[in-house]
């Protein structure tokens, strides 16, 4: 399970926060992350992430292409909803290419958690049919 991580700031330590509490289960994944969150998330937890640029830097992009070919099975995308939509930066093009490919995601905690717990009982793996790894 491919599992990308990425938080506006004001969201970022709601992060580090949910992945110091779900570490264990997002062990088990593959993890990589906008550059700033990926950051901040393994030196709070130990976890092990692959980090592309900062999200305004291209970082959202580099996730967006790889979202687009079905390389990531996740998306925990903790959104600042008082980001204007003017922004391009609002998160409105990620959430898009999820929709367009069918890849679970959660814009804040609480959906994150189901999603969590979904993935823990095996709820996912469908995924892994869809989308074998070696
Ligand atoms: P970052 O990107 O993790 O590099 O900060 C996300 C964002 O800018 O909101």
């Amino acid at each position: 399970m491919n599992i990308a991580i990425m938080a506006h700031d004001s969201k970022k330590e709601l992060m580090v926060q949910f992945c110091i509490a779900y570490c264990g289960i997002l062990s088990r994944s593959n993890l990589c992350a906008t550059g700033t969150t990926g950051k901040i998330v393994s030196e709070a937890t130990g976890l092990k992430i692959r980090t592309f640029l900062s999200g305004p830097q291209g970082g959202f992009e580099q996730i967006a292409a790889r979202l687009s070919c079905n390389e990531i099975d996740m998306l925990l995308f903790f959104r600042d909803p008082m980001i204007s939509s003017d922004n391009v930066n609002d998160g409105t093009k990620m959430l898009k290419i999820c929709d367009m490919h069918g890849i679970p995601v959660a814009t804040n905690i609480a959906t994150a958690e189901v999603l969590i717990h979904g993935l823990e009982r095996g709820d996912l793996e469908w995924r892994n049919i869809l989308n074998p790894k070696v």
